[in-house]
């Protein structure tokens, strides 16, 4: 790996757009975190692939969605974070099948779905990633998830090969993807089943009442810190659970904060740093595992480095 910053001019001629020392804060949902060396959104799959295929390998290439899931570190990251613009957020119906660029999000998918009546992509209106993001991480809600309906991934590997990922092929798990690790997906095939419209709206607004009601989801948040544990190793409490049973919900370090309203999620309640929100996470992590004997797996990714 690359000891010194990368910069545009230790990377290949594309015809997307580069942009060094790229503040990835305005990027995530927490609003926090170091600069990227260098930011690249490519231009479409092809200029991708070249990209990944002609910067050297010792240079580190991560992809990101919209942040929504994402703790970037204080010192930022060292390389490049490739991030999908509009050429990849293309949405098509053809009969139960929903085709979906990696950069779409994933309610306007939802949304799409239902008006062509389509129904089972219902889950996506209570997920506020990408389609890269869901395919990433198996995102789910409210009974749905990303293994369901899928059919097809395609990405490019570091090398920039193309590949197309079955549903088996993707090992999916609860919000996990065995196979997404130094992929990036550029696009998915989803199948759902017949609906009318009208009733598989009707779903959807209800996703959308319960997470309202629910979910800081106006906050500067990531969602779901902790992943649920195994009901059988966690006497079937959920990580939300294991967090208000250790007197966790509230918990402030710096100006990171535990939701008051949900207490498996985070807050920065405005200039907390990102070492605050991962030193708040680690100490509730320790404790549960303390006082519960429950080891709660980070579902938050995290990225860069340490000040
Ligand atoms: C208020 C709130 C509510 C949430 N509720 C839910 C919920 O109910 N269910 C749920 O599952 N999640 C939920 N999340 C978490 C989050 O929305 C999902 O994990 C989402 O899938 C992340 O997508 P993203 O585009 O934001 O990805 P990011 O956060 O940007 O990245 C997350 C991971 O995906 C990878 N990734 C992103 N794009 C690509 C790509 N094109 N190719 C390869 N890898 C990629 C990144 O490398 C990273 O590892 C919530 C988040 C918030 C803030």
């Amino acid at each position: 790996m690359v000891e010194r910053p990368v910069t545009k001019t230790d990377l290949p001629f594309v015809r997307g757009k580069y942009v060094e020392n790229a503040d990835l804060s305005a990027l995530t949902w927490f609003r926090v975190g170091g600069p990227a060396d260098v930011l690249f959104m490519p231009a479409d799959e092809d200029d991708l692939a070249h990209f990944l295929k002609k910067t050297p390998q010792d240079i580190p290439v991560y992809p990101i969605g919209v942040g929504s899931n994402l703790l970037v570190r204080d010192g930022g990251v060292r390389g490049v974070v490739v991030r999908l613009g509009s050429p990849f957020r293309k949405i098509a119906v053809d009969g139960m099948r929903v085709i979906a660029g990696a950069a779409a999000i994933d309610a306007q998918v939802a949304k799409a779905a239902a008006k062509a009546g389509v129904a089972g992509l219902e889950f996506f209106r209570g997920v506020p990633g990408t389609i890269g993001g869901a395919l990433a991480m198996n995102a789910g809600a409210y009974g749905g998830e990303t293994k369901d309906i899928l059919v097809e991934a395609v990405a490019y590997d570091r090398r920039g090969e193309r590949r197309v990922l079955s549903n088996v092929d993707m090992k999916f798990s609860y919000r996990y993807c065995g196979a997404a690790k130094g992929l990036f997906f550029t696009s998915a095939i989803f199948e759902g089943r017949p609906d009318e419209p009208a009733a598989i709206e009707a779903r959807m607004d209800e996703i959308s009442a319960r997470r309202e009601a629910t979910q800081p989801i106006r906050e500067r948040t990531g969602g779901s810190t902790f992943a649920n544990p195994d009901p059988a190793h966690s006497g079937g409490r959920k990580s939300w659970q294991l967090i208000e049973e250790i007197g966790g919900r509230g918990r402030v370090i710096g100006d990171a904060q535990v939701s008051e309203r949900h207490c498996n999620f985070m807050i920065n309640r405005g200039k907390a740093t990102a070492a605050d929100l991962e030193e708040l996470i680690e100490s509730l992590r320790k404790d549960v595992l303390t006082k519960t004997g429950v080891a709660l797996r980070w579902e938050i990714r995290r990225i860069g480095e340490r000040l």
